[in-house]
C-alpha cells in the first residue's frame, strides 16, 4: 500500500497517534476519516498516472513499458477491462520466437475476464476496441513473416502498424489465429446474444481467411460462413474479397522477390567465372 500524504507540506511521514494521523514533519493531524480520503486521493492520482503513461508508452510503440504499466495498474484497478486486456496484448507484442505460444495461449485465456469487466452501458466502444485490437493482432501475427521482406511493393498492404514486432521473426500457425478470433466472435455473441452482429462478424471472417490459409476442414468454414449469412453483414463478404486478393498480390510479390533473388546469385556466380576466364586467358596470353 501507498503510504499517505500530507496535504499541508507533502511528506509521507505520517504516523498513527493516539487514535489521530500525524505528519512527523509538519505536525499536521488528520482524523481516520481524512486520512482516508488523503489515501483514496493519492491512490486516484497514482492511477491516473499510470494510465497515462501505459497508454503513452502503447502510442510511442514502447510495448515493453506499456505491458508493466498495464501490469502495475492491474494490482490496483483489477475489474478494469483496459489493465486485463492491454496488459496481455502487449506481452503478446513483445513475445520472441520462443514466448509467443505461451503468450498467445495467456492472451486467449484473458477473453473471459476482460468480457466479464465489460459490464457498464457503453459496452459497444469498449467490445469494439477489444475487437479491433484482436483483429489486428492476428493480422499482424499472420504477416510477421512478410517482414523479412523488405519490399515497399509488399509493405504497401500493410498499415505501419504491420511492423509493430520490429525485427522479430515470428511464425504463428494461422489455425491458431484463426481458432483465436473464431473463440472472441463466440464468446462476444454468447454474451451479448447476437446484439453485435458486426462485431462478431468481422472476427469470423477473418477467422475463415486465416482458416482457409491453414486448411482446416471446410465444414467449420462452412459453418461460420452459414453464421454470417444469417446475421446479414454482407459488406464482410466484400472485405474477405479485398483481404484475398491483398493476400494473393502479397504472395506473388514474395514468390518474385525469391526468384529476383535466384537471379541475382545465378548473375553473381556467371559474373564470378567470367572474370576468372578472363584472368585465365590473359595470364595465357602474358606468357
Ligand atoms: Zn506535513
Amino acid at each position: 500500500m501507498e503510504p499517505i500524504k500530507c496535504e499541508m507540506c507533502g511528506s509521507n511521514d505520517i504516523v498513527k497517534s493516539d487514535g489521530l494521523y500525524v505528519c512527523r514533519h509538519c505536525g499536521t493531524k488528520y482524523t481516520v476519516e481524512e486520512a482516508r480520503n488523503l489515501f483514496y486521493a493519492s491512490e486516484t492520482a497514482k492511477l491516473e498516472n499510470l494510465y497515462s503513461l501505459a497508454r503513452r508508452h502503447a502510442d510511442t510503440k514502447d510495448y515493453n513499458s506499456a505491458r508493466q504499466y498495464y501490469k502495475e495498474i492491474l494490482l490496483i484497478d483489477a475489474n478494469n477491462w483496459e489493465p486485463i486486456f492491454f496488459a496481455s496484448y502487449y506481452t503478446v507484442c513483445c513475445s520472441n520466437y520462443n514466448s509467443i505460444d505461451k503468450n498467445l495461449k495467456d492472451f486467449v485465456n484473458m477473453f473471459p475476464h476482460v468480457l466479464d469487466a465489460i459490464t457498464d452501458e457503453s459496452c459497444e466502444g469498449n467490445l469494439r476496441q477489444v475487437a479491433d485490437k484482436t483483429s489486428l493482432l492476428a493480422s499482424l501475427l499472420f504477416n510477421s513473416f512478410a517482414n523479412t521482406y523488405n519490399d515497399p511493393a509488399v509493405n504497401k498492404y500493410y498499415t505501419a502498424e504491420r511492423l509493430e514486432f520490429n525485427d522479430h521473426y515470428l511464425t504463428v500457425d494461422a489455425h491458431v489465429l484463426a481458432d483465436m478470433l473464431y473463440n472472441l466472435g463466440d464468446s462476444i455473441d454468447a454474451r451479448w446474444q447476437g446484439m453485435f452482429k458486426s462485431i462478431v462478424c468481422r472476427l469470423w471472417d477473418q477467422a475463415n481467411l486465416y482458416s482457409r490459409e491453414g486448411g482446416c476442414n471446410r465444414s467449420k468454414i462452412a459453418h461460420y460462413e452459414k453464421k454470417i449469412a444469417l446475421y446479414d453483414c454482407t459488406d464482410l463478404v466484400r472485405n474477405k474479397i479485398i483481404a484475398d486478393k491483398e493476400h494473393e498480390i502479397l504472395q506473388n510479390e514474395i514468390k518474385r522477390k525469391k526468384n529476383d533473388t535466384r537471379a541475382q546469385i545465378i548473375m553473381y556466380v556467371i559474373m564470378t567465372l567470367a572474370f576468372f576466364l578472363l584472368m585465365w586467358t590473359c595470364n595465357r596470353c602474358l606468357s
